[in-house]
């Protein structure tokens, strides 16, 4: 067998790394040791961030908020306004070996006063950079390219070493292990005003299905 290059080793063990990030049902037990300081110190700031979801929060989103047709109609309207390309790093899926250029991603906040995981608004991705945002749930159901691709991809969009990846990855294992088991309480009220922020076009759709919209949405009160 071929022995593996030095960069081969690296990827490998940054995905041992990622791997740990994948929420379980004790997160508090997963493997955890920091590695020692890099000659550089802390990474720049990244361009493009990978997003833990509490447990608490898991299968809670806009499609399942608005139903199907609210959703297609909302994410339509994001990917006219982004122009059809990714709002992190200008890519299209065609570019990277997809069928469709973009998606759209929720972002949240955490309010730990609160125990509060808000939704405070909507941004369209590239699928590489939505399956980096979603690292734990691409290491399950990918396969290993996309693993390699997606790391390549978060080390080209943030000009980062592989050990900028590395002491980033455990930051966001050390916030996933003190805040992902906590019992977050989901708010996704932002969509109310996505209404009044949006295009004449959608306005004009959403008032047409706005029953629909109100029948169908489940607003958890917090
Ligand atoms: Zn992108």
């Amino acid at each position: 067998m071929k022995r593996p290059t030095i960069a081969q080793m690296r990827l490998f063990r940054n995905q041992l790394a990622l791997r740990m990030l994948i929420p379980t049902e004790t997160p508090k037990l997963l493997p955890y040791k920091r590695p020692k300081k890099t000659k550089c110190g802390q990474p720049p700031e990244p361009k493009l961030t990978i997003e833990m979801i509490p447990q608490s929060c898991w299968y809670e989103n806009l499609r399942k908020e608005l139903g199907r047709e609210g959703w297609d109609r909302v994410r339509k309207a994001e990917y006219r306004r982004a122009g059809h390309k990714c709002e992190i790093c200008g890519s299209v899926g065609v570019d990277q070996g997809f069928k469709w250029p973009v998606e759209c991603h929720e972002k949240w906040e955490k309010d730990e006063e609160t125990l509060t995981y808000r939704l405070v608004g909507l941004v369209v991705l590239c699928p590489l950079c939505h399956k980096a945002k979603h690292i734990g749930r691409t290491l399950h159901m990918d396969s290993v390219k996309v693993h390699h691709q997606v790391i390549e991809h978060i080390l080209k969009v943030n000009k980062w070493k592989e050990f900028d990846l590395e002491d980033y990855l455990y930051s966001v294992a050390d916030d996933w292990r003190r805040t992902g088991g906590m019992p977050w309480a989901v708010d996704m009220s932002w969509i109310d005003s996505y209404q009044a922020a949006d295009e004449p076009e959608v306005k004009r759709s959403r008032r047409v299905h706005r029953g629909r919209f109100a029948s169908r949405k489940r607003r958890r009160r917090v």
